[in-house]
């Protein structure tokens, strides 16, 4: 299996020299393993992904939403394979207050938000409910979801080869906070907001036995040099912890 970030910003897209070698692009991963390919969130780094998937031929992807904040949705409406014909996308996500995972996207392409509404898409477009404990199965692999603790709710996912069902190799965790700035820092605590810590993955990891650990979902305000501080101190609590960056790839 091969696992590669295409954003790993959370909240908001980040550009600029700051921020060259984490990235700036927001929430996006693609998973490759037994043929299948993977993707986990639509955030802005969906767009670089689709253009690569583009190159190699037609595009059969299976992709996982956790939730639908923006940052989360955007990169969808900028993914070329969705208006390609010969594409065969399957969208699973969870049903939110009444709307399912196909109206909730439609929402986000509508006037005045956006010039084209989701019927412009002309993939072969497939969209499935997905809850807390349910299963998707996609050939060789199974993917988990589980409930979250996140504004308005959220899914986590596992994705396991059927045949080699190990303990998890690598845990991709929302780290957007320092410990000081979860607390609240003096100014404005960010608890409830939806994002977690270095140290809180790194109790999960070892808890789980996870073997690596990459942090994920960054500060749009943390640059390069902030971001490698945090996954020196996150190594120091887990020797499998490290900073996740655009364009990293993770062969398991
Ligand atoms: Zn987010
Ligand atoms: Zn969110």
């Amino acid at each position: 299996m091969v696992v590669r970030f295409w954003g790993v910003r959370g909240s908001l897209a980040a550009p600029g020299s700051d921020t060259l070698r984490t990235g700036g692009n927001t929430a996006c991963v693609e998973a490759r393993c037994g043929g299948e390919t993977v993707i986990f969130d639509l955030g802005t780094g969906l767009r670089p992904l689709g253009i690569a998937l583009m190159r190699k031929g037609p595009v059969r992807a299976s992709l996982f939403l956790s939730h639908y904040h923006w940052d989360h949705i955007a990169g969808l409406p900028f993914f070329a394979p969705a208006y390609d014909p010969n594409s065969e996308l399957v969208i699973h996500g969870a049903t939110r207050r009444g709307r399912d995972v196909r109206q909730i996207l439609s929402g986000q392409m509508v006037d005045p938000y956006f010039p084209v509404d989701l019927g412009v898409l002309n993939a072969r477009l497939r969209f499935v409910t997905l809850q807390d404990g349910g299963l998707a199965h996609l050939g060789g692999a199974v993917v988990r979801a589980a409930e979250l603790n996140h504004p308005g709710g959220a899914l986590g996912f596992r994705l396991e080869l059927v045949e080699l069902a190990a303990g998890a190799d690598l845990m991709v965790f929302d780290a957007q906070y320092t410990p000081a700035e979860y607390r609240g820092n003096g100014v404005i605590s960010k608890q409830g907001w939806g994002h977690s810590t270095y140290e809180v993955g790194a109790q999960i990891a070892k808890r789980a036995g996870v073997k690596k650990l990459a942090l994920y979902h960054h500060a749009p305000e943390r640059d390069d040099r902030g971001i490698e501080k945090l996954a020196a101190l996150a190594k120091r609590l887990h020797p499998g912890a490290f900073a996740a960056r655009e364009g990293l790839e993770i062969k398991l």
